[in-house]
């Protein structure tokens, strides 16, 4: 079985050396640094998840290359019960962690590298498929944590790479027999820094002249020449300080943790490159990754975030005396409504999921409900949040820090007049995780992560036949055309 154990997992981890820095400061140790090291406890949790017995069916999967059990973070799909296997992970991860499964954009990455390596060489004669089988079998015996890389830093969205600082999107400036040399950064990466491995796919489709930006490739953790630097927020701030994680929102797990990986001249040897200047490629890459990772992250993790966020509410609720008041208990069945809306988009996505391309041994998911459940869970998790803070009262933004129940000189007066129907500290530390979620970052990382509405808009129409539905409407209408 080519699982580790979260023991394992934190050995491995601790011996990283990423050149991280965070706040204005370098990272020495990832296992020490209070927000670094809740992204290696959350990822660690993973390991743990995957570990257990009862979710075996869920967290892990059979090797299309090898036969092993191995983590289903590292598995390429091959049917559509491991479509639906995949969204159960995600759910399942979200409601245990309450922040990102540190295993997800990697994996989210990697049916596309299947399929689209597989379709170039079937097309081209290259030899990027072996490469990338070679690159898998190496990630599942060891069982690696791989972060995924897609968003450049774009500079003036209006313009293309060549037309600006040419850095701004990743891109090749150097190919030797032995690999190549590659330039610019990658923004937002989710737990790239504590991750073994960075996967870097091209976020913008090229055109004819951009071959330097059609390239594909996977670095380990370390290699000279990337820099991390960590998100900072007062989230970041507040857990550098609070010597006692107790009174934290997400007190083990924190927020959603994510870096600006820059690239300055680092070499990448051909075995670790999937693909170096098929610009034609490039936007099946992106389609594929986009569709399989808006499924699951923009649908099916969200989802969990969702359960955990109407189960506080509810709680609030009681704890508030309003068990049974009926416009609390309509807007809770809004916010199901809401929720199971994005399950089953997500769901429908995997049932319509299909082999990609024929002969490939991938399946990918629906493009059309990948993208609504993404586009509904935009919309839906605001709401949610919305009516969470409805619920809750003003107490999450207004309340005072739990540590004053341990105050001798106020404790009396906070117990006194922050109890309801339950006491004032159950009160307090369910505000205080909910407070994570309505007065958090979850709403815009929710909203932006995987792509804004407008991505979803132009996936949706790009592939909408519309033809066919105006052949409808003239049939009926009994014309012609
Ligand atoms: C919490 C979080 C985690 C993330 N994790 C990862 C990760 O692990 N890996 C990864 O690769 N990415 C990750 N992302 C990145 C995410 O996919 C991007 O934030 C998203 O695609 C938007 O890109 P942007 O932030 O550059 O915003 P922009 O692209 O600048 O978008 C801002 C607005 O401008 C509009 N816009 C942009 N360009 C144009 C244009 N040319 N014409 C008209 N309108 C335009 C957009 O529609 C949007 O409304 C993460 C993001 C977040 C918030």
């Amino acid at each position: 079985m080519a699982i580790k154990t979260e023991k394992e997992y934190r050995e491995r981890v601790g011996k990283l050396k990423p050149r991280l820095f965070m706040g204005g400061k370098k990272v020495e140790n990832l296992m020490e640094h209070p927000v670094t090291r809740a992204v290696i406890d959350a990822t660690a949790r993973v390991y743990g998840l995957t570990m257990d017995p009862a979710h075996a069916d869920v967290m892990t999967a059979e090797s299309h290359l090898t036969g092993e059990t191995i983590s289903r973070a590292l598995h390429i799909h091959q049917s559509k019960e491991d479509l639906f296997k995949r969204l159960d992970m995600a759910r399942l991860s979200s409601q245990k962690l309450g922040t990102c499964n540190y295993r997800c954009p990697g994996n989210e990455m990697l049916p596309s590298l299947a399929a689209t390596t597989w379709e170039i060489d079937h097309d081209k004669g290259t030899q990027y498929h072996g490469r990338f089988n070679d690159y898998m079998r190496y990630a599942q015996e060891h069982d690696l944590v791989v972060s995924g890389s897609v968003t450049d830093p774009k500079g003036d969205r209006s313009k293309r790479p060549l037309e600006q600082d040419p850095d701004l999107y990743i891109r090749v400036v150097e190919k030797r027999s032995d690999g190549i040399i590659v330039n610019g950064a990658k923004q937002h990466a989710t737990g790239a820094y504590a991750a073994d491995e960075t996967l870097v796919l091209p976020g913008i489709s090229s055109r004819a002249g951009e071959e330097d930006y059609a390239v594909a490739f996977v670095v380990p953790n370390g290699t000279p020449g990337v820099t991390y630097i960590g998100q900072y927020n007062p989230f970041s701030a507040e857990r550098e300080c609070e010597t006692d994680i107790r009174f934290l929102g997400n007190p083990a797990y924190g927020q959603r943790e994510t870096c600006l990986v820059v690239f300055d001249h680092v070499f990448v040897p051909w075995d670790r490159v999937f693909m170096c200047g098929e610009v034609e490629y490039t936007q099946k890459f992106i389609t594929r990754f986009a569709k399989t990772h808006r499924m699951n992250c923009g649908g099916a993790c969200k989802v969990g975030f969702m359960d955990l966020i109407i189960g506080a509410a509810k709680l609030m609720a009681e704890y508030n005396g309003l068990t049974n008041a009926s416009h609390i208990a309509q807007k809770i069945t809004r916010m199901l409504q809401l929720n199971d809306t994005s399950l089953a988009c997500a769901t429908a996505a995997a049932y319509f999921g299909k082999e990609e391309p024929e002969g490939s041994g991938v399946f990918m998911p629906d493009e059309t409900m990948g993208n609504i459940a993404k586009l509904n869970t935009n919309d839906g998790f605001w709401e949610v949040l919305a009516l969470a803070g409805d619920i809750s009262g003003g107490i999450p933004a207004t309340m005072p820090s739990e540590k004053e129940l341990e105050n001798p000189e106020v404790k009396a007066y906070v117990a006194k007049y922050l109890k309801a129907a339950a006491p004032a500290e159950k009160r307090m530390r369910i505000s205080r995780f909910l407070q994570n979620w309505v007065a958090g970052l979850h709403g815009l990382g929710t909203y932006q992560g995987s792509g804004p509405s407008q991505s979803q808009y132009v996936s949706i129409y790009r592939v909408a036949d519309l033809e066919s539905k105006k052949r409808m409407a003239l049939d009926l209408a009994n014309m012609v055309s």
